[in-house]
């Protein structure tokens, strides 16, 4: 870092307009001029006008400016004006020998750099207050300058000067000279508390930045539009957050003396305009208002240093110290915490608050309803990042995630991640407008799928697609009763709670729903169920159903049975159960929500894998890696026949951002190859699973597949193997591994990962488990 000469020191170029206008007659334009003086802190600078209207600005630099600096200046307009050449800001006017500078003698025969630069609309927005809308453009074009000069680099961009913001600690150290005692005690408080934070910028992302967006360089019309910017003069490399935070300290002391909710809400403008062209990451959000605290700290101290020194330019130095100790007053004493938060969530980032699990479990109990609101485990966990296969939770301990089946390719995949973000910062609407993304993901859904399965629905949840299939179905067959598993689980709304016939409590049976037993076998190593119990089952049900006058119209069911225990039904008994729904006039749903997605392999969808054509099928869970979205998939005379009666529309369901995330997990399922390679990593954990079964006997059944594993637990007591499960799934959390419990008895392990499993996670999981299993069983 390179420390400038005193620029503040050196006399501003001691040239007087008519001198001026003389050179550039010389030098530039050869014709009468006039010239007519600008302010600056320590340059000189001259409008000057042709008699045909034509002006420009004659910029005489200080006699202490060195050279290589106003390089950087020229460098810096120039690369702006190619990379974004809508930005107004001033243009360089070559010299008729075709230079950029010419060197000027002042009358005390010192030697100046001087620039003939083109004028910019507008007038400098100092003295204005500012509004919002104000305070939104600046905060763009601060942000667009910033993203404009990233690809910059110059050999003098390391300088510092007395307003870097970085340098708040050693201007102190310089003396906080002519403060009064109290004055001198803020300063100092202010500067203790913002050091580390002013130290911590080093580690942020960083640029050559214009580091002096102010209301003194940001010009206006009078209709409040932002004009242009000027004044390359404190140039320099720094984190791009001082140089957000220089830009919105000054709009802020233009509100300094208005009421707390002006300011509150110029700041939030400013940052909205900032943020939606250069999004913050989290550590720059939470640097803001210490950024701010400092660079106000800064202001007075270079005034109260550079005020006494020169007496007759003291008005203009000191021309910010009144609304900047103002400020600095009322940032102070808001609580740190507070204030940091609140600027970052502005920004655009949520500043997670810590607190007790303790307290945080009482909230949430309160809030939730309790039992309406369970939580796994005895003692609830708390995580707070993800990772690909792992969970982290609040106190830092990383997890191994065996349960969830939702964040098919990994917890916060940042491929998902972007895009999700990526289209929320452009557009989200409703689907009753034209959009690319959920035309494409239809058409990229149906092209996995069977030949007839041409229509696609997409609403926000499994239970929305299982509840619109039912009604598709009523409608196309006209019948009004259905058919599902003995312990089957397909949603929550009042249309599908009576299909999940696992939830029904003790008695409870609804008349138009008829089960039949799903594919369990008494020993492992039993003969599979096959086509004709299937048929015999689901006529069964049929008959049921008709002698409560209802006629079959959906038979739904999840082809993994996963609510059932993780079954693997053979071809022949799905096959059964697909003639068996349409021998009774019912449509067949295949119900993907649970294994679609690529967990049983590389044709996406279980009932692929069985070699079944469904008249339904619905998906939802992994389809956007935890954002909601679901869909349903049928042949389009069964639409046609609901779409006669009824119009369907859904707020949120195929919105632009939901496709975004569905299409990511899409492209990251093919690029990384993950249902090519879960049913390898999933026959593997089975095959470990199987030989962990030869030493613990309490092992009866491992079955699954794919990438999901169902462990059969059974304890010499029947009654005993659902608290025996639990005690495992509890064992295996102490040790670092989540996963689940399923089933009628509630005794078979249910692992179900994530896809992003390597054989090493399956390994991990089997000797926790071995270790488990050996420690309860002694
Ligand atoms: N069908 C099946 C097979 C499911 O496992 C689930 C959710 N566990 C649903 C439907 C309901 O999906 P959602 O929770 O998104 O409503």
């Amino acid at each position: 870092m390179t420390t400038e000469p005193d620029l503040f020191t050196e006399p501003a170029p001691a040239i007087d307009v008519d001198r001026a206008a003389e050179w550039c007659r010389e030098l530039w334009w050869d014709e009468p001029l006039t010239a007519a003086d600008l302010p600056s802190e320590r340059d000189r600078n001259v409008l000057i006008t042709a008699a045909d209207g034509r002006a420009a600005v004659l910029k005489i630099s200080n006699a202490a400016e060195r050279a290589a600096v106003v390089d950087l200046e020229l460098a810096a307009m120039h690369h702006l004006a190619s990379v974004d050449p809508e930005l107004p800001i001033p243009r360089t006017l070559a010299t008729r020998t075709g230079s950029a500078t010419a060197t000027v003698v002042g009358a005390d025969e010192r030697e100046h750099l001087a620039r003939l630069i083109t004028v910019v609309p507008g007038t400098a927005l100092q003295g204005r207050s500012v509004g919002p809308e104000l305070a939104r453009q600046i905060g763009a074009i601060g942000a667009r300058t910033s993203v404009g000069l990233q690809g910059l680099q110059h050999s003098a961009s390391g300088r510092s000067h007395d307003w870097d913001i970085r340098q708040v600690s050693s201007l102190l150290a310089r003396g906080p000279a002519g403060l009064s005692d109290d004055d001198r005690q803020l300063v100092q408080a202010v500067v203790a508390r913002v050091r580390q934070t002013a130290e911590q910028t080093w580690r942020l992302p960083s640029g050559i930045q214009h580091a002096d967006v102010t209301l003194t360089n940001v010009l206006a019309d009078d209709a409040g539009i932002v004009t242009g910017l000027v004044d390359f003069g404190d140039i320099q490399f720094t984190a791009t957050v001082c140089d957000l935070a220089v830009s919105l300290t000054s709009v802020l002391r233009s509100v300094a003396h208005a009421s707390p909710e002006a300011l509150r809400s110029t700041a939030a403008a400013f940052l909205e305009g900032y943020t939606r062209i250069r999004p913050l990451d989290g550590a720059e959000a939470v640097a803001i208002a210490d950024l701010v605290l400092a660079r106000l700290a800064v202001t007075v101290l270079v005034s109260a240093r550079r005020a006494p020194r020169h007496p007759d330019n003291a008005d203009y130095i000191t021309q910010y110290d009144d609304a900047s100790w103002s400020l600095l007053r009322q940032l102070s004493i808001i609580d740190p915490a507070d204030l940091t938060h609140s600027l970052a969530r502005m920004a655009g980032a949520s500043v997670p608050r810590s607190g007790s699990a303790a307290a945080l479990r009482d909230r949430r109990a309160h809030v939730l309803g309790g039992p309406l609101a369970p939580l796994s485990y005895a003692e609830p966990l708390e995580f707070v990042a993800g990772e690909g296969p792992w969970l982290i939770a609040a106190d830092g301990r990383r997890y191994l995630d065996g349960y969830n089946n939702v964040p098919v390719v990994g917890h916060a995949n940042p491929v998902v991640a972007q895009a999700i973000s990526q289209q929320a910062r452009r557009l989200n609407t409703n689907t009753r407008y034209l959009h690319e993304t959920i035309v494409a993901l239809a058409e990229r859904i149906t092209a996995t799928l069977p030949d007839g399965l041409d229509t696609c629905v997409f609403v926000n949840s499994g239970t929305e697609a299982n509840d619109l299939a039912w009604r598709l179905a009523t409608h196309y067959t006209g019948g009004s009763g259905g058919i599902v598993a003995e312990w089957a689980y397909h949603g929550i709304s009042a249309g599908t709670v009576d299909f999940s016939s696992n939830e029904w409590p003790p008695g409870h049976s609804p008349g138009h729903v008829g089960t039949f037993r799903a594919p369990h076998l008494d020993t492992p190593d039993a003969a599979p169920v096959g086509r004709a119990d299937a048929l015999q089952r689901v006529e069964h049900a049929a008959l049921g159903l008709n002698d409560r006058s209802h006629r079959p119209a959906l038979l739904m069911v999840d082809p993994q049975f996963t609510s059932e225990g993780i079954l693997d039904a053979s071809p022949e008994y799905m096959s059964g159960l697909v003639d068996g729904a349409h021998a009774a006039g019912a449509l067949f749903l295949a119900d993907e929500v649970q294994s679609g997605f690529g967990r049983s392999g590389a044709h996406l969808w279980r009932f692929a894998s069985l070699g079944l054509v469904p008249d339904l099928v619905t998906l939802g869970k992994p389809m956007g890696n935890g954002h909601p979205i679901a869909a349903l998939i049928t042949r389009r005379e069964i639409a046609d026949a609901f779409t006669q009666q009824y119009e369907f529309f859904s707020t949120f369901g195929g919105n632009p951002v939901s496709c975004a995330a569905a299409m990511a997990v899409l492209d990251v399922l093919q690029d990384n190859q993950i249902p090519q390679q879960a049913p390898i990593v999933g026959e593997h954990l089975r095959s470990e699973l199987r030989g962990l079964a030869v030493q613990h006997p309490v092992i009866h059944a491992v079955r699954g597949t794919g990438l999901i594993a169902g462990v059969e637990l059974r304890r010499a007591d029947p009654s005993a193997s659902r608290p025996f499960a639990r005690a495992v799934m509890e064992g295996l959390r102490e040790r670092g591994t989540l996963i689940g419990t399923t089933g009628p008895g509630g005794n078979v392990l249910k692992i179900r990962p994530p896809l992003v499993w390597t054989t090493e996670h399956a390994d991990l999981l089997v000797r926790m488990l071995a270790d488990v299993l050996t420690d309860l069983t002694g």
